[in-house]
């Protein structure tokens, strides 16, 4: 089953289930400024699950464009990594507003997964909220998993990617406990069911997340119960696609393939199983959706994570050995792949494709010089060393090499990096350009701080700030 089959497969079930098929938002929440990116499929029915907003509908269902690249939901330095983690992916989603609640919502889930899609019920997994036996009760006497493999999760904050069954919006207002369906792709593969010391690997992967909100969270934390619950579900299209095309990576599902190989074609890379091609892949979805969404690369917010994810990309094809424009001729293949469920990606082509060679071209020289003086400082440390912070700051500062590509190069060759070290270089310089700029206003000269020191300013961006500035729901 192709990804374009899934997914309206998905659509079409939840449409004879009553559901409105409502289209994908853009990345750019139009209806939260605290929020950078939506991240999920509720992200355009918040005011609807609050009450309010009204709209013609008490069921809905989505295909919506997911970016997962800051703040409390961030996946970019899982990309190449896991076998399931974009930062550009599609979340399926079937939405109840005051309608129909758990039972049904479990109910349909399971249907959609063992009748439609044809899983066998032994691969799969659930789990629940500690506290909620009713989902339990459902899960075991009305669906019939055995109690072997339905887990009770807490609030289990723990392991990396540790399963947290209970959702918030935010600090006050609607929350509810969350139930859980995991694929178990088998032996081949490591890792362990939820809730297990070995969860976070790939053998057993979450696909589908089914939220119950069920209470309102006041002030104080007290919780009363909504007097119409909801539902808000989610389902990876891409992870949901390796199960069904019986892969065990989302990388190996039809549309990264064959973006994989583009990215080979570009690259000049034989080994389609090689890293960078991945992460290549990855970026070429979350940096053309996000300019087809109106970002433009920048210093600040959303154009600095888009510029940060370009640069990464073109880090990557550095590594491929390729040191001239190529990541932009990838947009066409991405269109092939998505321009017919995604109509906006193909109409914005050609601009999409000249923003991403403009940032290309901006950045190859500093890309070369960087990775050289880089590659040379890497070779001179010992096996397992760590890159000190003054030498990461010096590439930052006098090469305009930025530091979280140091620190990815780093992890990716098994090496340390000093991030203290790089900090405090960095605090240091601040404060000396802070002194000079105050002598040079005292000396009735015009201050140049801010004009000399503008790499600075793009690296506030990258720790400290870049944190502060993603609120997310
Ligand atoms: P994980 O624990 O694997 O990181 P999650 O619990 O963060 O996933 P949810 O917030 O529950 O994910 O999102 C709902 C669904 O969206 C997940 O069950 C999964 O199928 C999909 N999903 C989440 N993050 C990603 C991602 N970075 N790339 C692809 N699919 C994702
Ligand atoms: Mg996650
Ligand atoms: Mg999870
Ligand atoms: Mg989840």
């Amino acid at each position: 089953m192709k990804v374009a089959d899934i997914r309206q497969k998905f659509l079409h079930f939840f449409e004879s289930k009553g559901h409105t098929i409502v289209p994908s938002s853009s990345l750019v929440p139009g209806n939260d400024p605290t929020l950078l990116f939506t991240n999920s499929g509720m992200v355009q029915f918040k005011d609807v699950f609050t009450g309010k907003e009204t709209r013609p509908y008490s069921r809905a269902t989505t295909s919506q464009r997911c970016l997962r690249a800051g703040g409390k939901h961030n996946d970019l330095e899982n990309v190449g990594y896991t076998a399931r983690h974009h930062t550009f992916f599609e979340m399926l989603g079937n939405f109840s507003f005051g309608d129909y609640f758990k039972q049904d919502a479990i109910r349909y889930g399971w249907e959609l997964l063992t009748t439609v899609y044809g899983l066998p019920a032994e691969k799969l997994w659930v789990t629940v909220y500690q506290e909620d036996d009713e989902a339990y009760d459902i899960w075991l006497k009305e669906i019939g998993v055995p109690a072997e493999r339905i887990i009770r999760i807490g609030d289990n904050k723990g392991a990396r990617y540790a399963s947290d069954n209970f959702w918030q919006m935010a600090d006050t207002g609607p929350c509810g406990p969350c139930s859980e369906i995991f694929y178990d792709h088998g032996p081949d593969v490591w890792g362990g069911p939820p809730g297990s010391p070995e969860e976070d690997g790939d053998r057993y992967i979450e696909v589908w997340n089914l939220v119950f909100m069920q209470f309102e969270r006041d002030q104080q934390g007290n919780m009363t119960p909504l007097p119409r619950p909801c539902v808000d579900t989610g389902m990876g299209l891409e992870r949901i696609a390796a199960v069904l095309q019986h892969v065990h990576s989302n990388y190996e599902i039809d549309l990264f393939q064959n973006l994989i190989k583009a990215a080979a074609r570009e690259t000049g890379t034989s080994d389609l199983t090689n890293n960078s091609l991945k992460v290549i892949a990855d970026h070429i979805r979350a940096c053309s959706f996000m300019i087809v969404d109106g970002v433009i690369p920048g210093n600040v917010g959303r154009g600095y994570v888009l510029r940060r994810i370009i640069r990464r990309a073109l880090r990557h094809g550095h590594q491929l050995g390729k040191t001239t424009p190529f990541f932009h001729q990838l947009v066409t293949d991405l269109v092939e792949q998505m321009g017919e469920a995604y109509p906006e990606l193909a109409k914005s082509a050609e601009h999409v494709a000249s923003v991403i060679r403009q940032e290309e071209v901006r950045f190859q020289e500093t890309l070369v010089n960087g990775m050289r003086i880089l590659n040379d400082e890497l070779a001179a440390l010992g096996k397992d060393g760590v890159l000190d912070g003054q030498t990461a700051f010096r590439l930052y500062d006098t090469f305009g090499f930025p530091f979280d590509l140091t620190a990815d190069v780093c992890r990716e060759r098994g090496f340390g990096v000093d991030q203290a070290g790089y900090d405090q270089a960095m605090a240091h310089q601040k404060a000396q350009a802070k002194a000079s700029g105050k002598f040079k206003m005292a000396a009735n000269l015009q201050y140049e701080g801010a004009q000399t020191r503008f790499e600075g300013y793009e690296h506030l961006q990258t720790s400290a700030t870049i944190q502060a500035l993603y609120v997310d729901g």
